[in-house]
């Protein structure tokens, strides 16, 4: 049986992962967050003591021995390194950092890459990153770029961060949006860009709710 593929990409703050959560729910698909993956691979690098930034000593943590897993239990995707549950263990800003920078050596996204075949070949998903429609799923049915702009993502983010206790300010997190916005879209390797043959969704001005719907919509009146 032909399996279905659903490609999101796009910014930093966009709700791709809660978005995607959601519609991949209600749909009957697995929902696969390709950032997990470059987080355990940002950790694995942060653990073994590697410079990460120097590309010689980040590949260097690439060995046989490491084991990036990805299971469904209860059908939430968890993040496993070398047999370890380490799904909360990525979410720490230093791992974030970590993965920003791992993810621009080729041999990183090489070292994934399969593996996120192999998951879309076997499973209707949706998977979400920032070169799925692009470089990993080029031949994907449905195809979404969704973004917002930077003030909405910021205002997103801001609010996020002040209900877990944080204290931050507004101005450092939109700054943050922007650099990493730059940094994404003018890595040398798999930048984020919309696929020619994506469909834009832009969530600046309509809520939760009003996004997942939209994006069930563009999948349901494309399969
Ligand atoms: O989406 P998330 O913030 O969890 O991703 C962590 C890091 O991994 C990001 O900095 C992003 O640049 C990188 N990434 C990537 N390609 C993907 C998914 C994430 O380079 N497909």
């Amino acid at each position: 049986m032909k399996v279905i593929n659903v490609a999101i990409d796009g910014p930093a703050g966009a709700g791709k992962s809660t978005i995607s959560r959601k519609a991949a729910a209600e749909l009957g698909f697995i929902y696969i967050d390709t950032g997990a993956l470059y987080r355990t691979v940002g950790l694995n690098a942060l653990r073994k003591g590697a410079d990460i930034n120097d590309p010689q000593s980040v590949i260097a943590t690439l060995t046989d021995e490491l084991k990036v897993e990805l299971r469904f239990i209860d059908g939430e995707q968890r993040m496993f390194l070398c047999g370890e549950d380490v799904s909360d263990k990525i979410r720490t800003p230093e791992v974030s950092s970590a993965a920003s920078k791992t993810s621009a050596v080729p041999e990183v996204r090489k070292f994934l890459f399969d593996l996120q075949k192999q998951l879309a070949k076997e499973n209707n998903c949706i998977m979400d990153g920032r070169d799925i429609g692009t470089v990993v799923l080029p031949d994907a049915d449905v195809k979404i770029f969704l973004t917002a702009t930077p003030e909405a993502r910021a205002e997103r983010r801001y609010k996020e961060l002040k209900e877990k206790g944080m204290d931050v300010k507004y101005e450092d997190v939109l700054s943050d949006m922007i650099k990493r916005d730059y940094d994404d879209s003018h890595r040398a390797i798999a930048p984020l860009k919309q696929a020619d043959d994506a469909v834009l969704a832009d969530t600046s001005d309509i809520d939760l709710q009003q996004s997942i719907d939209l994006i069930i919509k563009i999948i349901k009146d494309r399969i």
